[in-house]
């Protein structure tokens, strides 16, 4: 900093000289008032000036102006705009920052004039200021809010259009033309219904007049689904956010669109997917159902055809007593009447899914296994026991589908036991605290591994086997809230066990 200098003869406070002149004035109404002499030295630095630096005229008068008040970027502008106030009569306006003496900074926008003497020669530079330092600090801040907000409508994945009250478009932001193929240029000063198909394109601005007369919003401030038209004349499905804004004078609407063929093609493909799906599990059903149902009526039709044999076999012999054909042929009957039931309980399941129920005794319904398959026992030499607890519960079921069961365990484990030397099958019904348990118990061949893929459909190891018995059979007793399961015995064979609720259980 240059050391103080004694004041030369005209750099004598101009305006001090005249305390009554309009400097008194403009100083009591904040007015920033400073005078400089033609080097640039301050001559006149008003209370308002003190107030709002923090400096004393002392600690200023006779100071280089840009060496006290200014910081250094400012010093060649502010003595540019000096050095044209001396050669320039004009006056000017300025605008810049003082440093006050707790070193923040005012802004000061500035009227400067020069004052001379009769030749011309500059005697003072005068300026004088209002600090706008509120009035600047507002608008950076509202320059920066607004550079935030267009920075993120610039760079916003949604579409964003402005419109004003007559449908017609202010602004769109850069993903918004990317939609519909418009440039800023040509959609700005558009009605925006360009931008849609019809019918919403006739009734739009209906719709926005309805709107501002009644309040009566259908799409403002709810959102929907609608179609956007493309400059290309294509089409495509959009969300549609809509706001109202409301400005100090005027309202405007802003439509946020996010383009969202990708999520519909995707919800198509879904669709299409489900569709194959459900197709395909309808196939597998209709096959399995197949399977079932030549599977149920092989066994009819198997003793059909050995009651057939028999009776060829007999008539074969010179004496036959009548009763024994009469009882095969009742037999024969007796199966082809169980193969009708079997197809339209079958044909009743697939139509309703229901089952027919009523209460079924599990004693009455092994003793009718047993006796359907007699032949077979006797054929394959099988000593069969039952141990049937008296006075057992009913439960509630399908006396049919029980019967199929009961049919398929007996049936596997007469095969099971064909190369054993010991063949007795054991058939026990218990009962537990609400459910009746069915136990048939074989000295069978057995099981090789675990036991677990045994229910699975199609799994077999029989040569003519179909490998869908025991799966129907898990099918059926779930259906019935009951459980199969199968066991190994410790001696040898299997014992396979279902358990169905009491009835009073299913209440
Ligand atoms: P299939 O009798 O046509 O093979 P199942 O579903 O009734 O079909 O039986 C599947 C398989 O379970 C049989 O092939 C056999 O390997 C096994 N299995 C069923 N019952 C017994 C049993 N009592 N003892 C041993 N293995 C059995």
């Amino acid at each position: 900093m240059s050391a103080k200098q004694p004041l030369p003869v005209q750099q004598i406070d101009p305006l001090a000289a005249e305390p009554e002149t309009a400097a008194v004035v403009l100083s009591q109404t904040g007015v920033l008032l400073v005078a400089l002499d033609p080097e640039g030295r301050v001559v006149h630095f008003n209370k308002a000036c003190e107030q709002a630096t923090g400096f004393s005229r002392d600690e200023i008068i006779g100071e280089y102006l840009w060496e006290r008040l200014l910081d250094r970027e400012q010093v060649e502008d502010v003595k540019s705009v000096f050095a044209d106030l001396v050669k320039n009569p004009l006056p000017n306006e300025h605008e810049n920052y003082w440093l006050t003496k707790r070193g923040s900074r005012i802004c000061v926008h500035w009227f400067n004039s020069s004052i001379r003497d009769a030749d011309g020669r500059v005697r003072w530079v005068i300026g004088a200021g209002l600090d706008i330092s509120g009035k600047k600090r507002t608008q950076l801040e509202i320059e920066e809010h607004v550079a935030r907000l267009n920075a993120v409508v610039e760079t916003a994945v949604e579409g964003i259009i402005t419109i004003d009250t007559r449908g017609v478009i202010e602004s769109i932001n850069p993903a918004a033309q990317r939609l519909f193929g418009y440039g800023a240029d040509e959609a700005i000063g558009e009605k925006v219904n360009m931008l849609m198909p019809p019918p919403q394109r006739e009734e739009h601005d209906d719709y926005i007049d309805r709107y501002l007369h009644t309040g009566e919003a259908k799409v403002i401030g709810i959102g929907c689904e609608v179609m956007g038209l493309r400059k290309d004349g294509s089409q495509f499905p959009m969300e549609l956010a809509i706001s109202e804004v409301l400005l100090p004078n005027r309202r405007l609407f802003t439509g946020i669109i996010r383009d969202i063929s990708e999520r519909r093609l995707a919800e198509k493909r879904e669709r299409e997917r489900l569709a194959e799906h459900a197709h395909a599990a309808r196939l597998a059903a209709l096959g399995e159902m197949a399977s079932g149902i030549a599977h149920e009526l092989n066994q009819p039709l198997t003793a059909i055809v050995s009651f057939s044999d028999a009776c060829q076999n007999l008539l074969q012999k010179e004496k036959v007593p009548q009763e024994v054909i009469t009882d095969a042929l009742t037999q024969i009957s007796e199966q082809g009447i169980r193969a009708g039931r079997i197809i339209r309980r079958l044909r009743q399941f697939v139509k309703t899914g229901t089952l027919d129920q009523e209460i079924v005794n599990l004693n009455a319904v092994i003793k009718d296994v047993v006796a359907m398959v007699d032949h077979e026992i006797h054929m394959h030499e099988v000593d069969v026991k039952l141990h049937l607890t008296k006075y057992l519960p009913g439960v509630w079921a399908d006396k049919l589908q029980i019967e199929q069961v009961v049919l398929n365990l007996v049936w596997n484990a007469i095969e099971a036991m064909d190369a054993s030397e010991r063949r007795q099958l054991d058939i026990e019904t218990i009962q537990h605290n609400n459910k009746v348990e069915v136990k048939i118990r074989d000295t069978g061949c057995g099981f090789s591994g675990n036991t677990d893929h045994l229910f699975t459909a199609f799994y077999t190891t029989k040569e003519k086997g179909t490998g869908l018995g025991l799966s129907i059979s898990h099918r059926i007793i779930e259906a019935h809230h009951g459980e199969l399961k199968a066991m190994p015995n410790s001696a040898g064979g299997a014992t396979f066990a279902f358990s169905l609720p009491i009835m009073e259980a299913i209440y």
